[in-house]
């Protein structure tokens, strides 16, 4: 057996929903509020989850639409994803679905592993009026999509180690204990 476990963990969603701030502080531990539209980054970061140490690799994408054929990058040689939307905007969410669907399609999975985060929920502190997604909404879906859910704030660094913690859970479900793959 291994010392530790690598996985794969891809992070889809709309543009500018907060993927790459909250990679970003998940890696750095900052937040950066300028937008810098992003191609696309990997990074490595060991996690312990369940006692279990995992060497992940983290794939921080450009931003999907309609429109946007997934990528076999993201699709092959993935353990987990993670799908983020802004409670903020109602489109985004709309756009979870879709890419599920997606992904779903192209690996021939019945299932896939994913965690469903619903990203920039300290601007309904600010203003309640910010909200486009209710919570029991996003929880909904990811009820039906079989997969995690959690609101997260990457300015606020408000559950972003929980995304992947979760992840890791959605993954180990599905891989059999012991596998190195
Ligand atoms: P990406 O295109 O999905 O990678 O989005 P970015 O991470 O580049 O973020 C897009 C914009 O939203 C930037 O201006 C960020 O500063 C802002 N942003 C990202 N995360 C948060 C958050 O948790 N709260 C708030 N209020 N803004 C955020």
């Amino acid at each position: 057996d291994s010392l530790f476990r690598r996985r794969k963990i891809a992070v889809l969603g709309s543009r500018s929903v907060g993927k790459s701030s909250l990679v970003t502080q998940f890696i750095e531990n900052k937040f950066v509020p300028q937008y810098y539209p992003t191609i696309e980054n990997t990074f490595t970061k060991a996690i312990k989850h369940n006692g279990q140490e995992y060497e992940c690799d983290i794939i921080d994408t450009a931003g999907q639409d309609e429109y946007s054929p997934l990528s076999s990058r993201h699709a092959i040689g993935i353990h987990g994803y993670v799908l983020v939307y802004s409670v903020a905007s109602r489109n985004s969410f709309h756009m979870v679905r879709i890419i599920h669907d997606k992904i779903v399609n192209q690996s021939g999975m019945a299932s896939i592993p994913c965690v469903v985060v619903g990203q920039k929920n300290d601007l309904v502190e600010d203003s309640s009026d910010n909200r486009q997604v209710p919570a029991a909404e996003g929880k909904k879906l990811a009820d039906a999509l079989g997969s995690a859910w959690v609101e997260t704030s990457a300015r606020q660094n408000t559950n972003i180690a929980k995304v992947f913690d979760l992840a890791l859970g959605e993954i180990e479900k599905t891989v059999p204990t012991g596998s190195t793959e």
